[in-house]
């Protein structure tokens, strides 16, 4: 099976996303995910599309752009521009 990417959340501070491989399925809402592409260690994944990483809304989340270069090399499309 081939691995997808999702956006996963620290556990420590809220809205602080990185982003790491999972097989389909493998999944951990609920904690337990295992590190960040950058090598950050992460509590979960989340269910938010790949398409707004980077996206700045009306809370303070912060997107990690080493995890975004990374994905990048291994060929996967971020569309947003992360600052
Ligand atoms: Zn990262």
């Amino acid at each position: 099976m081939k691995p997808k990417l999702v956006i996963a959340e620290t556990s420590y501070s809220n809205w602080n996303y990185h982003l790491r491989l999972v097989l389909p399925g493998e999944e951990k809402y609920s904690g337990g995910a295992g590190p960040a592409l950058c090598g950050q260690a992460m509590g979960w994944d989340t269910k938010i599309p790949l398409s707004v990483y980077g996206n700045k809304d009306h809370i303070p989340s912060s997107y990690c752009s080493k995890c975004k270069e990374l994905a990048e090399t291994q060929g996967f499309v971020i569309a947003v521009k992360v600052l």
